[in-house]
């Protein structure tokens, strides 16, 4: 469907479009023909008066009965006949501009109405021609849906690929959802990646809606070709009904309160996997204040320094020596307490404040990790947004500088998924940063199905199978044998490999059993404070000799504190 489907999916917005939008200039207009007319009209009217005067005096001078009308009579019937003629031209003039006019300010309305990339109805001539379906079902006795679809991952796809793909994204998915409406819905751009559609239905029927929602999800879920390259763009939807009672809240059934409900839903299909719909249910705005509270609260936490190193130990298997620790990120939330990554990191990666995290986090771990045995290597995690910034191998040179921590003791572990997002520009920072002498580790391997053609064309210095095969490895035939083809594998392409999520002597017997590996897990202990790691390396013997400890480090801080 083209661009005008989507103006005639629409329900006709005349209703409230008819009204006349600039009624002054149009006045003036119309004023003007008046004079025009009154000019022209007394123009006739002296016309008729000096004809009657001139032409029996001429028609009788032809005849040869009397002398010719005057001169200044033939003057003024020729005025006369100039002033019809002109008043007439500037009759016609006026007609035709105002006519022109009008259509210009139909023109002016109809875009005022809607969005210009896609001919959608815009936000608000949606809530205008809401309230008009609104009446109307009311009395049909149906109800209304608000769906509200929202775009995954268009802020990246736009990011990566420019704004010209990203229009043409919209333009597409626009056409796609349109499809699935039935006649009588609205359909309308909110702004951004975001759409709305208003669908009548009889109350018991919520199976059409979802019919619908189900339609949708599948038509965004199909790749978008532009430019000869295949995106892959799905959709969350939120959807709400009108006749919903809220019992916090008195305004329902108008549309903001049907928007906001929608919303709702919408945030939360965006938290349960994307790609699917949810109804509105007055439990998620807990949730959500949940949400928004976990927001504020990572912002505040970050410049309070609330987030902090902990440290695993990486082990290798065969002697049981210690080869360095994995940092993990955690933080000391003064409301919630101990809080996991796995709850803050994709957070703070929505709300735009995963870089600072990890900045301070990793500042953090390589002064840490700068007092340590020169021995021990520091493995920090980084998230896919950071693979992005094009400064981020600076970034993390001027660290090293800073905490004067050599480079070849630092190993950056990168998760399968991240490979799948831009192949190009994660390959250009690998490069880079491996040229710092930087290594690269392939992170949670075997979760995010990279091919063999991504993994050799990456220079990756290692690969960490995930914990989810090696835990359960005894138990399950199917892990022990995914776990021994991906050694397999490191060992054909030259790459050796860590196993996690170790918890028993069994699992540590069975990886023995298989090659040469590193590993790390709860067997060896859990991720411990700075502080913790810090006294396990002295009782080891394992401390950096050069290293301050933190006691004259204190005390070399106050004295500077003091002579400032
Ligand atoms: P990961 O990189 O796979 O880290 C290993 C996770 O497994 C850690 O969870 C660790 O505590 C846990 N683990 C270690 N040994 C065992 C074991 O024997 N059994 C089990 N069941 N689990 C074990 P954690 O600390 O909760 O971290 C979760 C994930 O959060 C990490 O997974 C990593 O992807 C991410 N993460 C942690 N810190 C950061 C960070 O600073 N930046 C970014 N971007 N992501 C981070
Ligand atoms: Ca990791
Ligand atoms: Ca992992």
């Amino acid at each position: 469907m083209g661009q005008l489907g989507l103006f005639e999916l629409v329900v006709p917005v005349q209703n409230y479009a008819d009204a006349p939008t600039n009624p002054v200039s149009q006045d003036r207009l119309i004023g003007h023909t008046a004079v025009i007319s009154a000019i022209a009209l007394s123009a006739i009217i002296m016309l008729v008066g000096t004809a009657s005067l001139v032409l029996p005096k001429t028609f009788k001078a032809l005849a040869g009965t009397s002398v010719g009308p005057s001169h200044l009579l033939v003057t003024a019937l020729l005025l006369n006949i100039a002033l019809v003629l002109f008043g007439l031209h500037r009759y016609r003039q006026m007609i035709s501009e105002i006519a022109l006019h009008r259509l210009a300010e139909e023109e002016a309305r109809a875009m005022a109405d809607r969005d210009p990339l896609t001919g959608c109805l815009n936000r608000r001539s949606l809530t205008i021609a809401t309230d008009l379906l609104l009446a109307q079902s009311d009395t049909g006795g149906e109800v209304l849906a608000a769906i509200l679809i929202d775009l995954d991952k268009f802020k990246q796809i736009n990011d990566f690929n420019g704004h010209d793909t990203g229009d043409r994204i919209l333009l597409e998915s626009a056409n796609r959802i349109a499809a699935q409406l039935p006649d009588n819905a609205l359909f309308a751009r909110m702004g951004g990646d975001e759409f709305v559609c208003i669908i009548p239905f009889r109350p018991d029927r919520e199976d059409r809606i979802e019919r619908i929602a189900q339609g949708i999800i599948e038509a965004m879920g199909k790749p978008i070709e532009v430019n000869g390259l295949q995106l892959e763009s799905t959709a969350s939807l939120g959807i709400a009904r009108s006749d919903f009672t809220r019992i916090d809240n008195a305004d329902t059934g108008t549309i903001p309160s049907l928007l906001h409900m929608a919303d709702i839903a919408m945030y939360h299909a965006k938290h349960h996997g994307r790609n699917c719909f949810f109804w509105f249910e007055i439990s998620m705005e807990s949730e959500l204040r949940f949400r928004s509270e976990l927001e504020s609260g990572i912002r505040l936490g970050i410049a309070k320094g609330e987030f902090v190193p902990y440290y695993e130990q990486q082990i290798d298997l065969q002697s049981g020596k210690l080869t360095g620790f994995e940092m993990l990120a955690r933080w000391h939330s003064p409301k919630l307490g101990l809080v996991s990554p796995e709850t803050f990191i994709p957070v703070a990666e929505e709300i735009g404040a995963i870089a600072a995290l990890s900045e301070s986090l990793i500042a953090q771990a390589l002064h840490d990790a700068a007092g340590w045995n020169a021995e021990l290597s520091l493995s920090i995690n980084i998230s896919p947004i950071q693979l992005r910034d094009p400064w981020f191998a600076q970034k993390i040179l001027k660290m090293l500088v800073a905490a004067n921590f050599p480079p070849q003791r630092l190993d950056i572990e990168i998760t399968e998924s991240c490979l799948h997002e831009n192949i190009a520009a994660v390959r250009t920072l690998v490069t880079s940063l491996k040229n710092q002498g930087i290594r690269i580790s392939l992170d949670d391997f075997g979760t995010g199905y990279s091919s063999l053609a991504q993994l050799r064309s990456l220079p990756f210095d290692r690969i960490k199978i995930d914990r989810s095969f090696v835990t359960n490895m005894n138990e399950n035939a199917d892990s022990a044998t995914i776990v021994k083809a991906i050694t397999a594998l490191g060992q054909g392409l030259g790459l050796p490999i860590t196993a996690e999520g170790i918890e028993t002597e069994d699992v540590l017997d069975a990886l023995k059993g298989i090659g040469n590996i590193k590993g790390q897990g709860y067997l060896y202990g859990k991720p411990e404070c700075a502080d913790t790691t810090r006294k396990r390396l002295e009782k080891a013997n394992l401390l950096s000799s050069r290293a301050p400890s933190p006691v004259a480090e204190q005390a070399k801080h106050a004295k500077q504190r003091r002579r400032a």
